[in-house]
């Protein structure tokens, strides 16, 4: 399977099938799993059987996913999680020991930002925020105890970019575990694996999942570095449901049309929201007005399904806009086929303080649209009289 193009391993790679010969994956609900014999049920407690045991440790539906996953992001192995937070959580938790010591691009997702400035340090972890556009300054961060390097490209939601390679390049040369969260780009527009990533997080919640059912998370990575996330979340219990883990299976079968149609509108709404007069500033990665276009180009498919917007007349604009919206809904989710308004200054980011929010590019106008599958002139129709 693996020599196949990856829209036909998303489609064609699935768990084997039962007695039944059924077509498409059943749903196996079920917590555990019974063994022929005492012996065969302690070989598979021993590691040297074939059985499954228990839903907090695999499922097929899970397993199902996970396989499809990593091949898709060209990576060994993988876990599924109940969230993408919980994929976070568990890559920094299974990683660092007490008193190491993180780098991070400062444009991390807000619950990411809540991790690292208020969980980790009831352990004595510290970290220090590096700025994504500027790799040259990442060493100064460093020092004896960094364990990992945390990053995410394209953020949420300023869409700063952070170069993968020269992300890689740097790793390697501290000797850190490089980590990313790929939510925004999907394996289909991005493969951090290709440039030395050795765990990629997923909000399997998102574009992955497509249609705003159901939450779910990933971590995906090299072999040596997922023995130990794995036992973590063996341990800890934040396992995938295996509905959850069959629909998003499910979804990944569609994901590259999928994402080749939300890309294709957000260009066209990039280009128009340029042209609106109550419009101050668009950021979209294939726009040639974003100031990493040329790296956008270089290391992703397309741009997204994000597009961000400033509006001229900053916080009472932006509620305007998301309250005249008959048919965009105001949402905090992304990555679904109705198009989503958010005003992340109230919202996602109301914790971050002022100063926090302005480092990340977040102003009182700003608004994030996860541009849907809906007709794009529907869309356009939709904001037209907000926008003046
Ligand atoms: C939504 C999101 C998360 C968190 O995922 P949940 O499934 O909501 O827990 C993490 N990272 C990014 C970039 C996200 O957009």
């Amino acid at each position: 399977m693996q020599e196949k193009h990856p829209s036909t391993r998303a489609i064609r790679q699935q768990m084997p099938s039962t007695e039944y010969r059924e077509h498409s994956t059943p749903l196996f609900l079920t917590s555990s799993f019974t063994f022929p014999s005492a012996e065969a049920m302690a070989d598979t407690f021993a590691g040297r059987g074939e059985g499954i045991i228990y839903s907090r440790y695999n499922n097929p539906n899970v397993d199902e996913l996970i396989a499809k996953a990593c091949s898709l992001e060209g990576t060994e192995a993988g876990f599924a999680t109940a969230s993408g937070m919980s994929a976070v959580f568990a890559s920094l938790a299974a990683l660092v020991e007490q008193g190491d010591h993180i780098v991070a691009t400062r444009a991390v997702f807000g619950s990411t930002h809540q991790i690292l400035s208020q969980i980790l340090p009831k352990w004595g972890v510290t970290y220090t925020y590096v700025e994504p556009d500027q790799p040259e300054t990442w060493a100064d961060a460093v020092t004896d105890r960094t364990r990992v390097f945390v990053t995410e490209t394209p953020s949420n939601p300023g869409l700063q970019l952070v170069d993968l390679e020269q992300a890689g390049t740097f790793c390697r040369k501290h000797g850190i575990t490089f980590i990313v969260d790929n939510c925004f780009a999907t394996p289909y527009l991005q493969r951090p694996a290709d440039y030395g990533a050795d765990l990629i997080t997923h909000s399997a919640t998102k574009w992955m999942d497509g249609q705003g059912r159901v939450l779910g998370g990933l971590l995906l990575g090299r072999a040596e570095i997922m023995e130990k996330v794995i036992f973590f979340c063996r341990h800890t219990g934040p396992a995938m449901s295996p509905f959850n883990a069959w629909v998003i299976s499910k979804s990944l079968e569609t994901l590259a049309i999928r994402m080749d149609a939300h890309c294709r509108s957000a260009m066209t709404m990039a280009e128009w929201l340029v042209d609106q007069p109550g419009v101050e500033s668009v950021h979209y990665p294939f726009l040639a007005s974003h100031p990493q276009h040329d790296l956008a180009r270089k290391q992703m498919r397309a741009g997204g399904g994000i597009v961000t917007f400033e509006l001229k007349g900053g916080a009472a604009a932006a509620s305007r806009l998301l309250n005249q919206a008959q048919l965009c809904t105001r949402s905090s989710n992304l990555g679904d086929t109705r198009t989503i308004l958010t005003h992340p200054a109230t919202t996602t980011h109301s914790k971050l303080s002022p100063e926090e929010r302005a480092a990340v590019g977040i102003t009182d106008g700003l608004v994030r649209m996860s541009v849907g599958l809906e007709a794009v002139a529907d869309i356009q129709a939709d904001l037209q009289d907000g926008l003046q």
